[in-house]
């Protein structure tokens, strides 16, 4: 089979989203499925929504443009504020997206109504970690003019933490954002129905409230395909977090000396690099490197070691396996080697039992 590949275990992506589906369903929290790592793999998507996740969220316009080409219907939500530029694909293929700003606001409301859509607006409030977000005291006007503006409808407000600065989701941080939404509806008299109050870095809040107020919607990626929740990348109790595995070939397999010789300057990445003398190793090279993936995510199989990574070349120790060319190693990734493998055009990606992603 071809390498480098990315093999995309659905059964274990179901158990992971039914599960979180069911224990925040007891807390009344629904579960929008995010995406974004998978760049519109519609098997992934089309898995998730059997699952019983609510919707989906995507942060590329592109990438929802391909579930819908794909035959997905579940609602979906644009999680990143839409450009300008890209209104008019927004209001097309996205049910909702997240917004901050009046000016996209008033063009996704003409971009509505040419297109004949009610388009679902899901307003982002800045919470401390100084990423996307309307100011608390803000958010009232901005509830009212989404009131007005033709062809929009106010889905809800949303929050996020701990992407940008690392603020951890709170019972105060959550309880202000609980506590803005009735007061914001009693100023406007609009009624605010989903409250999303953040990522997979809420989990942990989540599960530990004793009170989740009035938040009933997560975002969660990283939690579902890969069984971490986000604030310290511990496993989920009960979920996977091996949905994921890049497999890669060995094209070189040589017992070498462990230290370089000659006048040592900086590597092709502008590193020095430190190395230590432990004798002669089994070294094998694969084809793979940091232009398919971030190798800094990758987690290697127990005896293995991976002494550096070029563009085109990952250079393992492999202790006392014997790996000839040709052989195949497979590693567990993180969410940034996850996002890396999916994009690049070089990693093919391999649904066990459907084949593809489309
Ligand atoms: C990526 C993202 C998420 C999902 O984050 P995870 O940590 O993967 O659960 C949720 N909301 C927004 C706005 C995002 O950009």
């Amino acid at each position: 089979m071809t390498a480098p590949r990315l093999e995309v275990d659905l059964v274990k992506l179901g158990h992971n989203a039914r599960t979180l589906v069911a224990r925040l369903g007891q807390r009344g929290i629904a579960v929008t499925a995010v995406t974004k790592g998978t760049l519109g793999c519609a098997a992934i998507a089309h898995e998730l929504v059997r699952a019983g996740v609510a919707g989906l969220g995507d942060s590329r316009i592109e990438n929802i443009e391909a579930l819908r080409e794909a035959g997905v219907t579940a609602p979906i939500t644009l999680i990143r504020s839409p450009m300008l530029s890209q209104v008019d694909r927004v209001v097309a293929h996205a049910d909702v997206s997240a917004n901050t700003e009046s000016a996209v606001l008033r063009r996704l409301s003409a971009a509505a109504v040419t297109q004949g859509r009610l388009h679902g607006v899901l307003l982002m409030v800045e919470s401390g970690d100084l990423r996307e977000g309307i100011l608390p005291p803000d958010l009232a006007g901005v509830v009212d003019e989404v009131h007005r503006l033709p062809g929009l409808r106010l889905d809800g407000v949303g929050t996020n933490l701990a992407c940008q600065s690392g603020v951890v989701p709170s019972g105060r941080n959550m309880g202000d954002l609980s506590h803005l939404v009735a007061t914001v509806e009693t100023a406007t008299g609009v009624d605010i129905d989903r409250v999303s109050g953040g990522n997979s870095a809420n989990l942990e809040w989540a599960f530990g409230a004793t009170d989740v107020g009035r938040v009933n919607d997560l975002r969660l990626g990283e939690a579902i395909l890969l069984g971490r929740e986000a604030l310290h990348r511990r496993p989920v109790d009960g979920l996977h977090t091996d949905a994921f595995t890049l497999v890669a070939e060995v094209i070189e397999a040589q017992v070498k000396p462990s230290l370089p010789w000659g006048a040592i300057a900086q590597n092709a990445f502008g590193e020095t690099v430190a190395v230590r003398d432990r004798g002669e190793v089994r070294q094998a090279i694969l084809a793979l490197g940091r232009q398919d993936v971030d190798t800094g995510g990758l987690v290697p199989p127990v005896g293995i070691e991976i002494l550096g990574a070029s563009s085109d070349h990952l250079v393992l120790d492999t202790g006392t396996l014997d790996l000839p060319v040709g052989a195949e190693v497979r590693f567990g990734v993180d969410y940034t080697a996850l996002l890396g493998a999916m994009t690049s055009p070089f990693v093919a990606e391999v649904v066990l039992d459907a084949q593809t992603c489309s």
